[in-house]
């Protein structure tokens, strides 16, 4: 009796398993048609295999800029960075975003009200059931962040960025 009671809960368990996976399947079939559906896939000019990204980047740069990750919030060194100079691609060096153009967002990211120019490109990401805008890196595609609509003037727009996918470069004194 004890052994079929078991048995009884853990089918129960794994049905209970099944029934999750089957609610997560579409919305993930969804991720992952979307970037096809919009428009062709993009190509960059920095272009690496998996493997040398993983050669080239640390682990948790890798999860970031190549797997879409996000840091955990006030981890990254670059909140406290208010030195003049530039924010680049941890990926590939492309400068990104200017420090005059950092503010405090109180979110723990590194944020900014506008990136250089040409030096973005943003889509739209429904992952985690919200439509939120993605943007990575123009030349070699690594994801950085996402951009929201509630940032301060003169642009209103906050670029919400992981401090792992930028290196900073402070300005030659
Ligand atoms: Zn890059």
């Amino acid at each position: 009796m004890q052994s079929r009671r078991r048995f009884l809960f853990s089918s129960a368990a794994s049905l209970a398993a099944l029934a999750a996976a089957a609610r997560w399947r579409p919305l993930s079939t969804a991720q992952a048609a979307q970037p096809v559906a919009g428009k062709p896939a993009e190509s960059f000019e920095v272009t690496h295999t998996d493997q040398q990204w993983r050669q080239l980047l640390s682990p948790a740069q890798y999860d970031v800029l190549r797997q879409e990750g996000t840091e955990r919030p006030y981890t990254s060194p670059l909140n406290d960075e208010h030195r003049k100079g530039t924010f680049g691609c941890a990926g590939c060096r492309l400068d990104l975003f200017a420090a005059r153009t950092k503010f405090d967002s109180h979110t723990g990211w590194p944020s900014f009200y506008a990136p250089l120019d040409h030096a973005v490109v943003t889509r739209e990401d429904g992952s985690f059931g919200m439509t939120r805008t993605e943007v990575h890196c123009r030349r070699c595609g690594g994801h950085l962040g996402h951009v929201f609509d509630d940032g301060p003037q003169p642009t209103g727009l906050r670029y919400c960025m992981n401090g792992l996918a930028m290196n900073f470069t402070p300005a030659a004194a």
